[in-house]
């Protein structure tokens, strides 16, 4: 599982949208440049896309990306070294880890970025990969702000005074 490298303006970015579209989910592509051989080398996330959550259903609970839509995101890098190495999306007033529906329709290779985010306080984000084999999600580390896992700033875990994911 490779880590992660996310800038702050970019995570900033992510807090902002899943702010917009609460109480419903956010969700986006994640655009990095290439990987390098060194599987222990983070993975440099370089710039991040909006994408619409077309769930057809209660969108706080679940977001759809169209398969349009990517295919769409990966034309406008065309010709770059960039490319789309994953996906976020925005968990409102739930923790920041993936939910089964989530690991139901994941692919390997790509980093999955959760953001917990609830009307009152910072968001917390996490990042996984898919195990091919194992069809499980892993939390893979990420250096965010500050060089370190963001908590929400208080010194408490991200994730304290959350309800469990549905
Ligand atoms: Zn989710």
């Amino acid at each position: 599982m490779r880590p992660v490298r996310i800038p702050p303006r970019l995570v900033d970015a992510m807090r902002d949208h899943g702010r917009a579209t609460y109480p419903d989910e956010c969700c986006g592509f994640l655009v990095a440049g290439p990987d390098a051989p060194d599987p222990n080398v983070p993975r440099e996330i370089v710039d991040i896309r909006h994408a619409s959550n077309e769930f057809e259903g209660e969108r706080r609970r679940r977001f759809v990306i169209r398969p349009s839509e990517l295919l769409t995101a990966e034309a406008a890098l065309a010709g770059t070294d960039r490319v789309v190495a994953g996906f976020y999306h925005s968990h409102p007033d739930h923790p920041a880890r993936p939910s089964s529906f989530d690991e139901e329709h994941a692919w390997p290779w790509y980093t999955y970025v959760v953001l917990s985010v609830t009307r009152a306080t910072v968001p917390a984000i996490a990042a996984f990969e898919l195990d091919a084999e194992t069809r499980a999600f892993r939390e893979v580390p990420w250096v965010g702000p500050a060089g370190g896992p963001p908590g929400d700033g208080n010194g408490r875990s991200p994730n304290a005074g959350l309800r469990r994911p549905p």
